[in-house]
C-alpha cells in the first residue's frame, strides 16, 4: 500500500488560504512564488524558505520578519502573514507586479532626470521612514526595490537591516551588503553608522538610475574596493551641473561630509518641479483600525465587531492579519470590501490527498507555460526543489547579500564577481547611448588598468576581505544535474532544432521518461562545452569513471529521444509543438527586427554554449543558468522568444532569477549582440 505523507498543518494553512503559482524570483535565500489570497482574491507574494538549506542564515530571516513586522510604509513592501512548519517559512508578501527596478533601468538604458527624481523621492521617503524608525537597511540597490502595479516603488530585502540597541547614532561593526553600493568605511571593516552607509548606497543608486550603470564597477574585486575608497568616479556629460552635485554629495569618502536623509529631503535637487519635501511619514501607520474592514471581517466570522478588533489588533501575522491587511489595500485601491466566504477551517488535518483540491481551471490566471499548480499538499515540501535549474543550497544561500562578509569560511559575491569572465559591455537591450557610454567606459578602463598592476598584495591587507579560496578546496562541491527540459530538441555538437524538429535523448532521458507517465516534459543532458566530461559523469549512464568522446554521446543522445518522442500519444505530441506566447511588449521584453521565432530561438541556443551558459529549453522558453569555478550557481535567468502584438516581430522576454543583475545585464546584452538580435 503507498504510504501518504502528511503535510504540516501550516503548509496546510498556506493552502487553505491561498492558491500558488509560478516562481516568479529567486534571491540567495528564497524561491518566490506568485499566489493568490483566496478570501479577497488579492494577489501576493509568496516567499518560500527552507530551513535547512538557510542553516546559520535562519537568523537572518528571522531579522527580516522582525523588521517588516515594525514597518508599514507606502514605499515598503507590506509583510501580510508568516507561516512557519518544522521545515520551511513562508512568508507572504505585498505583490509587486513590475519587477525590480534594475530591469527597469535597464530596458530603458538609463532614466531621464525627471523620472529619477520621481523614484528617487520614493526612495528617500522610504528610507527616511525606515531611519526614522531605527533601522538601517544596509543592501540597498536596484536589484531590492520592486515596482507596483501603481508604478510606485517598494523596498524589499530587510535580512541585512539592523536596528543598533541604542539607536541608529550608534556603530555597527557587520560588513555586509554588496560590494558595488557598499559605503568606504564599511569595506574596510570600520566601526560606521548604518544610516551613512545607506546614504553612499542611495548616492551609488542614483548614479545607476542617471547613468544605467554603477559609478564604482571592475570585475576584479581588489580594484573595485580601490575605486570605492577612492571614492573618485566619472560623471558622464549628460548628467546635470544639479545632479552631479548631489551625487557628489552623497559619496563623499567621509561619512561625517556626506549628506543626512534629513537633509535629501529638501534638496534643491529633490525639490525640483515639486516645491514641496519627500513625503516621508507613513500613510499606513501600524496599528491603524479601519472600521469596514473591521464590519466586513466580523460579518464574514460571524463574530462580534469588538471581538473582531480584539483578534485584529493582536498582530500576530497569521490569517487574521493578512485578511485585514488585504482587505485594507483592496479598500484602498477603491475596490469594494467584500471577502469570499471563510474557507472551512477544520480542526482535522485535511488528507493531503484529498483535501481542498485546486482545479487547474480555477486557479490559472497565469498565462505561463509552466505555470505551477500546488494544489496537492503533499507537494509542499517540494517547493524549494521544484525548480531543478535553480537549487538553493546551502552555499548558495549567501550568494545574492552576504556580499562582503568578513566571515573569513565563506566565499562573498566579490569572489564570485572575481571569477565572472569579463564580457563586453555592448548594449542591445535599448540602445540609444550605449555608443556614448562605451566611449566613456573606455576611457575610464584605459587610465585605470595602468595604475591597478602591482596594487592587489596591497589591497589585501586593507580591506575586509574573506581569504581566496583555492579552487581545488572548492571543487568537491558537485553541481546539481544538468538537464534540458525540451519539447523535441535535437542536440548534436552544437547545431539545434527548434522546437518544431525532431528530438535526441539519452538511457536518462528514457529512464525518465518511463518514471513518468504524467509528463510530457523529456530531459535531455545539455552542456557547455567546457563541462561536457563533468556533466556526462551526471548523466546516469553508469559507466562514469571511463573516457567518452563528445561526439558519441551527442549521437546516443539523439537516437535515444528519438524512441521516447515516437513512445509520447498523439496529445503529447502536440504539447511538444507548443507555439510561442503572444504578449505585450513590457519592458523586460527585447523586441527583435524578425517574424520567425524558431530563427530567434535557434540563434539564441547557438550561442549559449560559447558563453558558458547551461541552459534547458522547454517550447520557446530557455533557462540558463553560469556556474563558477568553484560549481555555484552564479546566475540563473530565462528568455523567452515571443510574439509582439504592435508591431508584429519577434521579441525575447527576460527575466532574472538569481544572480548579480550587472554581470546578468552584460552577459543578455552580450548573448543578443552575438545572436545578432
Ligand atoms: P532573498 O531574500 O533570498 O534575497 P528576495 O526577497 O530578494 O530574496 O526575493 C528574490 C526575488 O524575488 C526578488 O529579487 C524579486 O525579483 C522577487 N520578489 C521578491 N519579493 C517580491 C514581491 N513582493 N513581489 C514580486 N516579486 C518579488
Amino acid at each position: 500500500m503507498p504510504v501518504e505523507r502528511t503535510a504540516p498543518r501550516e503548509v496546510e494553512e498556506l493552502h487553505k488560504y491561498y492558491e500558488v503559482y509560478d516562481t516568479i524570483g529567486s534571491g540567495g535565500f528564497a524561491k518566490v512564488k506568485l499566489g493568490r489570497h483566496i478570501q479577497t482574491g488579492e494577489k501576493v507574494a509568496i516567499k518560500i524558505m527552507n530551513k535547512k538549506d538557510l542553516g546559520e542564515d535562519l537568523p537572518r530571516v528571522k531579522v527580516e520578519i522582525e523588521a517588516m513586522k515594525n514597518l508599514s510604509h507606502q514605499h515598503i513592501c507590506r509583510l501580510y502573514q508568516v507561516i512557519e512548519s518544522p521545515t520551511q517559512i513562508f512568508m507572504i508578501l505585498e505583490y509587486c507586479p513590475g519587477g525590480e527596478l534594475f530591469d527597469y533601468i535597464i530596458a530603458k538604458d538609463r532614466l531621464s532626470e525627471e523620472e529619477t527624481r520621481v523614484f528617487f523621492r520614493q526612495i528617500v521617503s522610504a528610507m527616511a521612514y525606515v531611519h526614522s524608525q531605527g533601522y538601517a537597511h544596509r543592501d540597498l540597490k536596484p536589484e531590492n526595490l520592486l515596482i507596483d502595479g501603481d508604478h510606485n516603488l517598494k523596498l524589499i530585502d530587510f535580512g541585512l537591516c539592523a536596528k543598533p540597541k541604542g539607536g541608529l547614532g550608534y556603530e555597527l561593526m557587520t560588513c555586509c551588503g554588496s560590494p558595488a553600493y557598499a559605503a568606504p568605511e564599511l569595506i574596510q571593516g570600520k566601526a560606521y553608522i548604518g544610516s551613512e552607509a545607506d546614504v553612499w548606497s542611495m548616492g551609488v543608486l542614483l548614479f545607476a538610475l542617471l547613468c544605467g550603470y554603477l559609478p564604482f564597477d571592475d570585475d576584479n574585486c581588489m580594484v573595485l574596493y580601490r575605486k570605492i575608497m577612492r571614492g573618485q568616479y566619472d560623471n558622464p556629460s549628460w548628467l546635470s551641473t544639479g545632479s552631479i552635485l548631489l551625487l557628489n554629495q552623497m559619496m563623499q569618502v567621509d561619512p561625517k561630509l556626506r549628506l543626512a536623509v534629513q537633509q535629501l529631503l529638501e534638496h534643491p535637487w529633490v525639490m525640483k518641479d515639486y516645491n514641496s519635501p519627500v513625503e516621508w511619514r507613513s500613510r499606513q501607520p501600524l496599528g491603524h483600525i479601519d472600521e469596514d474592514c473591521i464590519t466586513e471581517m466580523a460579518v464574514n466570522m460571524k463574530r462580534s465587531r469588538e471581538s473582531t478588533t480584539a483578534l485584529v489588533k493582536e498582530w500576530r501575522y497569521d490569517r487574521i492579519t493578512a485578511t485585514y491587511l488585504l482587505l485594507l489595500s483592496k479598500k484602498q485601491r477603491g475596490k469594494p470590501v467584500r471577502l469570499h466566504t471563510e474557507p472551512h477551517v477544520s480542526e482535522d488535518a485535511v488528507s493531503p490527498r484529498h483535501g481542498r483540491s485546486q482545479t487547474k481551471k480555477s486557479l490559472h490566471f497565469s498565462d505561463g507555460d509552466d505555470a505551477v499548480i500546488l494544489g496537492s499538499l503533499d507537494l509542499c515540501s517540494d517547493y524549494i526543489d521544484d525548480c531543478p535549474w535553480v537549487p538553493v543550497s546551502r552555499q548558495g544561500v549567501r550568494e545574492k547579500t552576504a556580499g562582503i562578509t568578513a566571515d573569513k569560511r565563506l566565499a562573498s559575491p566579490l569572489e564570485k564577481r572575481c571569477v565572472v569572465s569579463p564580457l563586453p559591455d555592448r548594449g542591445q537591450m535599448s540602445g540609444q547611448n550605449h555608443q556614448e557610454r562605451r566611449r566613456h567606459k573606455e576611457h575610464q578602463q584605459a587610465s585605470e588598468n595602468k595604475e591597478n598592476v602591482g596594487q592587489q598584495e596591497k589591497d589585501v591587507e586593507i580591506f575586509a576581505l574573506p581569504p581566496p579560496r583555492t579552487p581545488s578546496s572548492s571543487k568537491k562541491n558537485s553541481r546539481p544535474k544538468n538537464v534540458l527540459t525540451t519539447p523535441n530538441q535535437k542536440v548534436s555538437n552544437g547545431t539545434r532544432s527548434t522546437p518544431k524538429a525532431g528530438g535526441s535523448g539519452s538511457k536518462e532521458v528514457k529512464r525518465r521518461a518511463a518514471d513518468s507517465n504524467e509528463s510530457t516534459n523529456i530531459e535531455i543532458i545539455a552542456f557547455s562545452p567546457e563541462r561536457r566530461s563533468r556533466s556526462l559523469d551526471m548523466a546516469g549512464s553508469g559507466d562514469s569513471g571511463k573516457k567518452r568522446r563528445g561526439g558519441r554521446v551527442f549521437g546516443s543522445l539523439e537516437r535515444g529521444l528519438d524512441k521516447v518522442i515516437t513512445m509520447l500519444t498523439p496529445s503529447k505530441r502536440r504539447a511538444l509543438r507548443d507555439n510561442p506566447r503572444k504578449i505585450k511588449a513590457l519592458y523586460n521584453v527585447t523586441p527583435t527586427e524578425q517574424t520567425n521565432p524558431d530563427q530567434v530561438l535557434n540563434q539564441i541556443l547557438s550561442v549559449l554554449p560559447g558563453k558558458n551558459v547551461e541552459f534547458t529549453q522547454k517550447g520557446y522558453t530557455v533557462k540558463c543558468r553560469t556556474w563558477d569555478d568553484f560549481g555555484k550557481v552564479t546566475m540563473a535567468f530565462e528568455l523567452e522568444v515571443c510574439l509582439l502584438h504592435r508591431p508584429e516581430v519577434v521579441g525575447v522576454r527576460r527575466q532574472r532569477l538569481k544572480g548579480d543583475a550587472w554581470v546578468y545585464k552584460r552577459l543578455v546584452e552580450d548573448i543578443f549582440s552575438t545572436s545578432s538580435i
